[in-house]
């Protein structure tokens, strides 16, 4: 059960120290996907919930316009501690009135999701001169996709948004995160979206948030043949083992436009 409140912001714009972006646009506080390793969940002290990270989610509702001439010639990020697409804006449609907004803005525009919601506003794209649609997705197999990423959509379902995308000429990103070791099949992921996807970013696991326990145990009593290679990994500082992803990574990606956000 979400507890859900809608409150009034001042802004849905706030500036970002991303790498490569200047202004965030978060929608929504919280996120109902309930990701298991979600790095978002540090944002719970900012807010007055009692209910767990996943299990509560503000409706923002910003009466002022959004200053457009401040993000001129800016990269403006759709979202950094939400899912833009989360169920709850097809009733709310905050996302869909923030692009709006943004379409009349002479800046560049980059929205992350794991949520099929997402082909709702391929028409509203298409009238966005600098667009790019960044579609999260770290598995094949919609079985291990199902307990790590319980309420995001299915595999099979981000795999079609990708092409609907595509297909409309909005630009596409295949966003690789995060990479599980052993179990994301990169190369799977890869060629599941290879003829939709104009561009691919790839992101390694990290363990540094409160999620850190809940992902270690989950591989020890779901694949306890891969508890050790992870207790190398996260608990002995296996630098390898991520070179070694690394090398992959550039040898599946001749000819492919890509990006590796992966350090050891
Ligand atoms: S979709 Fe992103 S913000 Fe939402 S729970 Fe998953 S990782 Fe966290």
């Amino acid at each position: 059960m979400i507890a859900l409140n809608v409150i009034r912001v001042r802004n849905y714009i706030s500036p970002s120290k991303l790498p490569g972006v200047d202004y965030v646009a978060n929608p929504y506080v919280g996120c109902p996907h309930k990701c298991m390793y979600c790095y978002a969940e540090f944002m719970k002290r900012f807010t007055d919930h009692s209910e767990p990270w996943g299990d509560f989610v503000d409706v923002k509702r910003c009466d002022e316009p959004i200053n457009l001439v401040s993000l001129r010639g800016k990269h403006v990020m759709l979202s950094s501690v939400t899912d833009p697409y989360n169920p709850y804006e097809k009733k709310y449609g905050v996302t869909r009135g923030i692009l709006e907004q943004l379409k009349f803005a002479e800046c560049s525009v980059g929205i992350t999701t794991k949520s099929y919601l997402v082909v709702r506003d391929i028409d509203l794209f298409k009238t966005m001169p600098n667009v790019r649609v960044a579609i999260s997705m770290n598995s094949t197999d919609d079985g291990f996709r199902s307990e790590v990423e319980p309420y995001a959509s299915s595999v099979t379902k981000r795999v079609e948004a990708m092409n609907r995308l595509h297909d409309a000429g909005i630009a596409t990103v295949l966003f690789m995160s995060p990479i599980f070791p052993i179990l994301t099949d990169i190369k799977g992921v890869v060629d599941s979206v290879r003829n939709c996807a104009d561009e691919f970013w790839f992101e390694h696991l990290k363990l540094r948030g409160p999620y850190r326990p809940r992902v270690l145990n989950y591989i020890k009593s779901r694949y306890p043949q891969y508890a050790d290679t992870y207790r190398y990994i996260y608990e002995m500082g296996g630098r390898d083992y991520w070179e070694g992803v690394s090398d992959l990574i550039d040898s599946i990606s001749q000819g492919m436009r890509y990006d590796k956000f992966i350090s050891w």
